[in-house]
Protein backbone atom coordinates (compact mmCIF):
# COMPACT_ATOMS: atom_id res chain seq x y z
CA UNK A 1 0.00 0.00 0.00
CA UNK A 2 2.41 2.41 0.70
CA UNK A 3 5.24 1.28 -2.03
CA UNK A 4 2.44 1.82 -4.24
CA UNK A 5 1.70 5.11 -2.98
CA UNK A 6 5.46 6.25 -3.60
CA UNK A 7 5.57 4.46 -7.33
CA UNK A 8 2.40 7.14 -7.82
CA UNK A 9 4.23 9.87 -6.78
CA UNK A 10 7.21 9.16 -8.31
CA UNK A 11 5.06 8.18 -11.78
CA UNK A 12 3.42 11.11 -11.53
CA UNK A 13 6.08 12.87 -11.14
CA UNK A 14 7.89 11.67 -13.92
CA UNK A 15 4.87 12.50 -16.07
CA UNK A 16 4.35 15.76 -15.37
CA UNK A 17 7.91 16.23 -15.79
CA UNK A 18 7.90 14.66 -19.60
CA UNK A 19 4.39 16.77 -20.28
CA UNK A 20 6.48 19.73 -19.35
CA UNK A 21 9.22 19.20 -21.44
CA UNK A 22 6.65 18.31 -24.76
CA UNK A 23 4.85 21.89 -24.27
CA UNK A 24 8.18 23.17 -24.07
CA UNK A 25 9.56 21.00 -26.65
CA UNK A 26 6.76 22.13 -29.07
CA UNK A 27 8.03 25.86 -29.44
CA UNK A 28 11.27 23.87 -30.79
CA UNK A 29 11.96 23.73 -34.41
CA UNK A 30 10.91 20.06 -34.68
CA UNK A 31 7.97 20.34 -32.32
CA UNK A 32 4.47 20.80 -33.37
CA UNK A 33 1.27 21.62 -31.97
CA UNK A 34 0.04 18.20 -31.13
CA UNK A 35 2.44 18.14 -28.72
CA UNK A 36 1.21 20.72 -26.56
CA UNK A 37 -2.00 18.76 -26.28
CA UNK A 38 -0.16 15.47 -25.19
CA UNK A 39 2.25 16.87 -23.00
CA UNK A 40 -0.87 18.96 -21.51
CA UNK A 41 -2.60 15.07 -21.38
CA UNK A 42 0.61 13.40 -19.80
CA UNK A 43 0.97 15.90 -17.32
CA UNK A 44 -2.68 16.10 -16.22
CA UNK A 45 -2.28 12.76 -15.97
CA UNK A 46 0.53 12.99 -13.77
CA UNK A 47 -1.14 15.36 -11.89
CA UNK A 48 -3.89 13.12 -11.00
CA UNK A 49 -1.74 10.22 -9.83
CA UNK A 50 0.08 12.49 -7.75
CA UNK A 51 -3.60 14.05 -6.01
CA UNK A 52 -4.73 10.39 -5.72
CA UNK A 53 -1.30 9.16 -4.12
CA UNK A 54 -1.88 11.96 -1.42
CA UNK A 55 -5.26 11.36 -1.23
CA UNK A 56 -5.61 7.30 -0.63
CA UNK A 57 -3.99 7.94 2.44
CA UNK A 58 -5.75 10.81 4.41
CA UNK A 59 -8.88 8.84 3.14
CA UNK A 60 -7.39 5.75 4.87
CA UNK A 61 -7.02 7.16 7.88
CA UNK A 62 -10.11 9.08 7.72
CA UNK A 63 -12.16 5.85 7.15
CA UNK A 64 -10.97 4.04 10.19
CA UNK A 65 -12.34 6.75 12.18
CA UNK A 66 -15.58 7.37 10.93
CA UNK A 67 -16.63 3.93 9.61
CA UNK A 68 -19.85 3.12 10.13
CA UNK A 69 -20.06 -0.64 11.90
CA UNK A 70 -21.35 -2.99 8.92
CA UNK A 71 -21.25 -6.41 10.53
CA UNK A 72 -21.65 -9.41 7.94
CA UNK A 73 -24.72 -10.36 8.11
CA UNK A 74 -24.82 -13.60 10.05
CA UNK A 75 -23.93 -11.82 13.27
CA UNK A 76 -26.50 -11.18 15.48
CA UNK A 77 -26.47 -8.29 17.74
CA UNK A 78 -29.08 -9.33 20.34
CA UNK A 79 -26.71 -12.25 21.15
CA UNK A 80 -23.40 -11.21 20.33
CA UNK A 81 -21.76 -11.47 23.70
CA UNK A 82 -18.20 -10.84 25.37
CA UNK A 83 -16.10 -14.24 24.80
CA UNK A 84 -14.11 -13.30 28.00
CA UNK A 85 -16.92 -12.46 30.86
CA UNK A 86 -19.87 -13.17 28.83
CA UNK A 87 -21.18 -9.71 28.87
CA UNK A 88 -23.64 -8.70 26.44
CA UNK A 89 -21.97 -6.29 23.75
CA UNK A 90 -23.88 -3.07 21.80
CA UNK A 91 -23.04 -2.14 18.59
CA UNK A 92 -20.86 0.91 20.34
CA UNK A 93 -18.19 -1.58 21.27
CA UNK A 94 -17.55 -2.87 18.08
CA UNK A 95 -14.89 -1.01 16.06
CA UNK A 96 -13.67 -1.30 12.41
CA UNK A 97 -9.86 -2.01 12.52
CA UNK A 98 -8.03 -2.29 9.21
CA UNK A 99 -11.74 -3.80 7.64
CA UNK A 100 -11.86 -6.45 10.55
CA UNK A 101 -14.26 -5.82 13.68
CA UNK A 102 -12.94 -5.86 16.55
CA UNK A 103 -14.93 -5.56 20.00
CA UNK A 104 -13.91 -3.83 23.40
CA UNK A 105 -15.70 -5.11 25.50
CA UNK A 106 -16.92 -2.51 28.25
CA UNK A 107 -16.95 -4.81 31.07
CA UNK A 108 -14.09 -5.87 30.78
CA UNK A 109 -11.95 -4.41 28.68
CA UNK A 110 -10.70 -6.92 26.69
CA UNK A 111 -10.17 -6.42 23.03
CA UNK A 112 -10.45 -9.08 20.06
CA UNK A 113 -11.39 -9.88 16.41
CA UNK A 114 -14.91 -10.96 15.92
CA UNK A 115 -15.30 -13.66 14.36
CA UNK A 116 -18.17 -14.90 12.47
CA UNK A 117 -18.40 -18.35 14.02
CA UNK A 118 -21.78 -20.45 13.89
CA UNK A 119 -24.55 -19.67 16.40
CA UNK A 120 -25.15 -22.46 19.36
ZN1 LIG B 1 -15.83 -8.90 28.49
Amino acid sequence: MRAGKIIAYIVGSILVLFGVLLVWGSTGDQGSVGWIVFGIIIGGVGLVMIYLASRSSAKAADTNVTLNIDLPGNVNMDTLKCVACGGTLKPEDIKMVAGAPVVTCPWCHSTYQLTEEPKW
